[in-house]
């Protein structure tokens, strides 16, 4: 395979590299290769239908579409159509079930009796101020500081625990700062403007951004297996993980994976809902996802159904790195790959490999709408730097 025959080189199918991939071949006529190491297009938002079961599967654990940004839901509107699925989250802990995130049925359920919005909330500045004033240092303390105890030891402790394989007094506070807490019964997991599932599947997104005559889709090839093809200073985009490209030089940035294990039941219903978390750390598993509820609109014919258990484990290289765990060390170790990047004038580094942050299906959309519009444009316009930019906002 000739790199050097495109314009541009996109690595990674995934959301990233297939908007940016879209954008060059519709808005500036250039031609695209992109190529990935995996045999599909989609990157982690990849979807099927389970041969056994028909029922669409999310190959890399449950994906919900959600957004405020209505220039990111217009854009991929051109591609699909959204159903109005709106996500609930359940919690099992001690063989109760608790509604997730933090609301008022949770709470009540918690302790045992029915409380207003009043009474819940003094019910937890209690236990939150008994915790004390000082500024949140961690996972632990940002989460006992606002929502108590009770609550903490019961559906956050274990599962953090579980999820991330480190103490929650190691972990950064931002992770827990993704859970609201509710005083109402407002039991949805988003609360953004925008929220549904791509009618056909998220995989009929991905071919219908890629469908176009100037793109070329390379799939099952590991870029630095051809990258000696391509030309000097010919734009690539990649968004694999950034330590590879780098060779390790500065060391492994740390990140966490998961394992999912395919269940087929002979049920219509496994558990009544697409996702049920599982707090105790006695049980091994984090969750259990269930297909089928996301799109309760489809006909199943079939009383079954496939169910996958997700357990959870820190990534070795060749492991497919998942959450980027972010600790003093990978900070340190992130801003010494950043310092090497200005000696590849011609590489844009993005996506959540690329830019070693976590982010959602339409913040890596955003991140790759502007960077085509400030970077790629401009560079295949003649500039001969990439205008640097931080690429998660
Ligand atoms: P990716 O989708 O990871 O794509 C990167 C691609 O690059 C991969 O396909 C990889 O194979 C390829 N690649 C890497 N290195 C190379 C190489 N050397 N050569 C060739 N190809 C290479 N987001 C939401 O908005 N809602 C959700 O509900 C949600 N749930 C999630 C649940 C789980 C379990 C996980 C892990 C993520 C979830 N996300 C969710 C996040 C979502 O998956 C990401 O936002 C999205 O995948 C980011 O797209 P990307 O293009 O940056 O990266
Ligand atoms: N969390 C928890 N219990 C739950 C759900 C979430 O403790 O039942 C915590 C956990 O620390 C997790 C964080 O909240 O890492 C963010 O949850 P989110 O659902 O955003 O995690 P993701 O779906 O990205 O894995």
């Amino acid at each position: 395979m000739q790199l050097g025959a495109f314009d541009v080189v996109v690595v990674g199918a995934g959301f990233f590299g297939a908007t940016i991939a879209e954008r060059v071949a519709s808005q500036l006529g250039c031609t695209v290769c992109v190529i990935d190491r995996r045999h599909h297009i989609g990157g982690n938002a990849y979807s099927e239908l389970d041969a056994e079961t028909g029922v669409e599967v999310h190959r890399y654990g449950t994906h919900i579409f959600h957004t405020n940004s209505e220039l990111v839901w217009n854009y991929l509107r051109r591609f699909t159509d959204f159903t109005d699925y709106r996500h609930r989250v359940f919690t099992v802990a001690q063989g109760r079930v608790y509604s997730m995130p933090i609301n008022l049925a949770t709470i009540s359920a918690a302790f045992g009796r029915q409380m207003t919005p009043r009474e819940a909330s003094a019910v937890i500045a209690a236990e939150a101020g008994a915790h004390g004033e000082q500024p949140a240092r961690n996972l632990e303390d940002k989460a006992v500081g606002s929502i108590g105890r009770t609550l903490y030891d019961l559906l956050i402790r274990g599962y953090t625990q579980k999820q991330w394989q480190t103490d929650p007094r190691e972990l950064s506070a931002d992770i827990i700062s993704r859970l609201p807490v509710r005083l109402t019964y407002d039991d949805r997991y988003f609360s953004d403007r925008f929220e549904g599932m791509p009618r056909d599947g998220y995989t009929a997104i991905f071919d219908r951004m890629l469908k176009h005559p100037n793109i070329a889709v390379r799939l099952g090839v590991d870029f630095f297996d051809v990258a000696e093809t391509m030309r000097p200073q010919q734009l690539v985009i990649y968004t694999g993980p950034i330590d590879r490209f780098f060779g390790y030089r500065c060391g492994s940035l740390g990140w966490r994976t998961v394992d999912f294990e395919r269940e087929v039941h002979d049920v219509a219903d496994f558990q009544g809902a697409a996702v049920i978390n599982y707090a105790d750390e006695d049980v091994p598993f984090t969750r259990i996802h269930e297909f089928k509820h996301l799109h309760p609109e489809r006909h199943h014919a079939l009383a079954k159904t496939t169910i996958y258990r997700e357990y959870a484990r820190f990534a070795g290289r060749d492991d497919e790195p998942y959450y980027p765990i972010n600790t003093q060390a990978d900070k340190k170790t992130l801003d010494s790959y950043r310092t090497m990047m200005p000696a590849h004038p011609n590489v844009i580094f993005g996506g959540r490999l690329g830019s070693y942050k976590y982010l959602d299906m339409h913040q890596a959309i955003g991140a790759a709408l502007k960077s085509f519009e400030h970077q790629v444009r401009p560079f295949l316009a003649g500039a001969d730097m990439l205008e640097p930019m931080i690429l998660s906002d």
